[in-house]
């Protein structure tokens, strides 16, 4: 049986940043502290999960066109990323390249889309795992079922060391909807860090409440007039909202993919691992990979933890 690991690049670096301190830096004192939590996470997750192929997907636009075509508010309200961290991006996928790792992306689309479209194709027996701190995508999850494998996601709860494992008992668990209506409870309740409102005075109980009571948003809308008032009042409202999110907050499962990689370079893994201060992580990394690591190197660099 394949099994696949799909790591969210863009939102693990993002969250491995914040978690590890910037005195984690190359000798030129430029911080390498998210490469690092990142790089060692992966090699954690390749020994204890074993699986036989690695993807590292990026964001190739963080903000989509479409996406911010329906809603103008989407993620339009996102701070600028700390300085220190957009390097750490360049090159992690330099030190990944010469790890001879693949790097995925969609071109025009975030991660999500990337990682949806390559869940959605998951074949029968086949086992996708897919790690990430952004709960967009715990709307992938399903289990193995005729003619189609598992998807499960593996969600970051602090830093990144620690991770929930959701399958579709997880989420059951956690949100009380199949995951497979994940999308409709977001959108009901809202994402403030994408800059989604959802609809006005719904939370995740109302919003829990009422995708287990309709089979879709459309009957949702058509029966709001058996509501509370108030709650009646706010659908109609977010009438214009609700269409919006049908462009904003599902998951595409049919974009383009490119994918780099393959090539391994030990010389020049080597060279940027002295240079970047990234010995250790290189090396935990090519040891849990099964392949030779760079030899440890006498010459540069701060002593390494
Ligand atoms: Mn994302
Ligand atoms: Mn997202």
């Amino acid at each position: 049986m394949s099994h696949r690991l799909l790591l969210d690049t863009s939102s693990l670096l993002y969250r491995a940043f914040f978690a590890l301190p910037a005195s984690i830096t190359a000798p030129d004192g430029r911080p390498v502290n998210g490469i690092r939590g990142y790089l060692d996470m992966t090699a954690r997750l390749v020994t204890d999960l074993g699986p036989d192929r690695v993807l590292h997907v990026f964001d190739h636009d963080w903000r989509p066109a479409p996406r911010v075509a329906a809603y103008a508010g989407y993620k339009a309200a996102r701070a600028p990323d700390p300085e220190g961290l957009p390097p750490q991006f360049d090159l992690l996928r330099e030190v990944l390249d010469a790890f001879g790792q693949t790097t995925v992306e969609a071109p025009g689309w975030e991660a999500d889309d990337a990682i949806g479209t390559l869940c959605g194709a998951v074949a029968d027996g086949e086992r996708i795992d897919v790690v990430t701190g952004d709960r967009d995508l715990i709307q992938l999850v399903r289990d193995a079922s005729s003619g189609a494998g598992a998807v499960r996601v593996l969600f970051t709860v602090k830093g990144v060391k620690e991770l929930a494992c959701y399958d579709e008992a997880g989420v059951q668990g956690k949100y009380g909807i199949p995951a497979a209506r994940y999308a409709d409870f977001a959108t009901l309740r809202g994402d403030p860090s994408d800059g989604l409102p959802g609809v006005k005075g719904v939370g995740e109980k109302t919003a829990r409440d009422l995708v287990r009571r309709y089979g879709s948003l459309d009957e949702l809308r058509d029966g709001a007039g058996a509501q509370t008032p108030r709650l009646a009042a706010a659908l109609r409202e977010a009438d214009g909202y609700l269409t919006a999110m049908r462009a904003v907050v599902p998951v595409r499962t049919d974009v383009d993919l490119v994918e780099v990689g393959g090539r391994r370079d030990d010389a020049r893994l080597a060279a940027l691992a002295v240079e970047h201060n990234l010995e250790s992580p290189v090396r935990r990394l090519a040891e849990a990979l099964g392949v030779a690591g760079p030899p440890s190197a006498e010459v540069g660099g701060t002593p390494d933890a």
